[in-house]
């Protein structure tokens, strides 16, 4: 832990990243990619027009969108085509991409189907529908089916694709097909289990991809590489040099116009079922053999395998559960979380966890995991960090007096997608003192090309039909499995209310909690 003069003396350098060797374009080019229809479900919602439709026209602008493709757009509302694209281009033209003479291009691809979720007929419709898009744009019959619904429409979408006959591959002139899945991926153990068994029973495993747009950050996705194409770091990534490691994903936002979901799901399927676990097992895994989708995601299961299951009993050492209460956030007063629009007085629902977790195997036994996340917090940041042991021992205890400083390694998702590695070296001079460095890459250094949202990443791995960043339903049971017990003891037992401890908004969560909080945050 770094102390208030400790952390004054840190001095930063930066790294410089060496122009590369392969030319940008060889990592950004992409095969060529089957033709297909995306068809999005909810598509009147926020999802939608919030991530989906400007992933795909930043995609489209970046040359990322197969040729053809179409875009149908499928919910109850009522819309023309016309109306439909009028209210994408708004969501559009508020990104960064302005440029209104390709937004009309994008936009002839663009439908709108209204649908009933529950009625075959409709199904029936949206099929004819697609194969006259089909035969138009000569689009092969390959199809993306996105949920982008409320989770309870899962099954009865997934079960009428099936009957309508849009899930089968290669039949009635359909290509292939997949259906792409939102989280939460039900709400505990049993109702994942409810969900896979229906959506098995309309497509098969390759078919579905789950998302979890955290996995498609870069930073993220650049784990395994930092980890495991370069040699230096590996023979330390351990029980024997590491001391603990900490992820966190704190916002400072609170539950915004999300009351109603948020009320169901809480800080822990919100954040820790999907993409907490996620990243905790893209640092801790082991190698694969090779980095193929099945043999990663095998990696990535077996670290959920080996989670030390809770023992029941819930100490603070173990896990914190919070709540924010009203207070300031960038000179704004704002409100607690039982005074949010939507929100019922009395929630008990947890917008704050701090988890402390082990992994049990040859790697890790012994090694504490720092899980945390939150709302309303003092800032926005997404953070792992890895702090190494301190030097077995110090020869300079005559000369400098003090402790040494142990190794810390910082992965930033957000603010900066960057990676830090605080190291001491001697201070200038005649006299024999110790400082710390801090040696900062920043991710984007001396690369020009375009930039992949996290949502288009996913999007576009889904049409090139690469599963390596989607979760596999074993991964889903799994992760399931071990917090379940968590959300049990929370929800059910008498006393819950009694565990839920309130924080200010603006601060780094429950007083208890602020302990841990200091190991893993500089200025907590
Ligand atoms: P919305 O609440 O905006 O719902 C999307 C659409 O679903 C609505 O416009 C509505 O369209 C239709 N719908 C059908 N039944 C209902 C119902 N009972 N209540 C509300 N809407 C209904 O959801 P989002 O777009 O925010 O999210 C879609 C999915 O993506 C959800 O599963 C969510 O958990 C997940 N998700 C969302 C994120 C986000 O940032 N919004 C982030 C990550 C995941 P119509 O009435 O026209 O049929």
């Amino acid at each position: 832990m770094l102390d208030e003069k400790d952390k004054n003396q840190i001095t930063r350098v930066e790294a410089k990243a060496q122009p590369m060797d392969i030319p940008p374009q060889e990592c950004t080019a992409l095969g060529p990619l089957d033709p297909c229809a995306i068809v999005i479900f909810g598509a009147s919602g926020d999802l939608t027009s919030r991530k989906l439709v400007p992933a795909l026209f930043n995609l489209y602008l970046n040359g990322g969108l197969p040729k053809p493709f179409i875009i149908v757009g499928a919910s109850r509302t009522n819309l023309s085509h016309d109306e439909f694209r009028e209210k994408l281009r708004t969501s559009c033209a508020a990104t960064d991409n302005e440029d209104l003479a390709l937004w009309n291009e994008f936009a002839g691809n663009l439908y709108y189907k209204p649908v009933i979720y529950d009625s075959p007929d409709s199904y029936r419709e949206l099929a004819r529908f697609l194969r006259e898009l089909d035969e138009k744009y000569q689009a092969g019959g390959n199809r993306i089916f996105d949920l982008a619904v409320p989770p309870s429409l899962y099954p009865t979408i997934a079960e009428m694709l099936g009957e309508a006959g849009l899930s089968k591959e290669g039949e009635n002139g359909n290509g292939w097909s997949r259906i792409v899945v939102e989280k939460p991926f039900g709400r505990d153990l049993l109702t994942a289990e409810g969900l896979d068994k229906i959506l098995k029973r309309s497509f098969q495993e390759h078919q579905i991809f789950r998302i979890d747009h955290y996995m498609a950050k870069e930073t993220v996705q650049n784990i395994l590489m930092f980890r495991f194409a370069n040699a230096i770091f590996e023979p330390i990534w351990n029980r024997s040099y590491i001391g603990y490691v900490g992820i966190i994903a704190a916002e400072k936002l609170g539950v915004e116009n999300r009351a109603g979901y948020y009320e169901q799901a809480g800080v822990i399927r919100d954040m820790f079922q999907n993409h907490i676990m996620q990243v905790l097992a893209m640092i801790a895994m082991e190698p694969p053999s090779l980095f193929e989708a099945d043999l990663v995601r095998d990696e990535r299961a077996k670290v959920f395998r080996s989670l030390k299951p809770f023992d029941g009993s819930r100490h603070e050492d173990k896990l914190i559960l919070g709540q924010y209460g009203p207070g300031i956030i960038d000179g704004v007063e704002v409100p607690g979380y039982r005074e949010e629009p939507g929100v019922n007085p009395q929630s008990l629902i947890p917008t704050f966890a701090m988890m402390r977790v082990f992994i049990d195997n040859w790697r890790w036994r012994g090694v504490p995991f720092y899980l945390i996340s939150g709302k309303r917090l003092a800032r926005k940041m997404t953070e792992i960090v890895i702090q190494f042991k301190r030097v077995p021992h110090s020869m300079f205890i005559n000369v400098l007096g003090e402790e040494i400083l142990a190794n810390r390694l910082v992965l930033g998702i957000y603010p900066q997608e960057k990676i830090t590695l605080t190291f001491q070296t001697k201070y200038p001079g005649a006299r024999s003192c110790l400082r710390s460095v801090t040696m900062d890459f920043y991710y984007d250094q001396n690369y020009s090309g375009p930039e992949l949202e996290a949502y288009e990443k996913v999007l576009l791995d889904c049409i090139q039909g690469d599963q390596m960043l989607f979760w596999t339903n074993n991964g889903v049971l799994l992760s399931w499995s071990f917090l379940t017990p968590i959300l049990e003891e929370c929800e059910t037992c008498g006393d819950r209310g009694a565990h839920l401890q309130p924080y200010s908004s603006g601060s780094w969560g429950p007083e208890t909690a602020q302990k841990w909080m200091k190991l893993i945050i500089d200025d907590a």
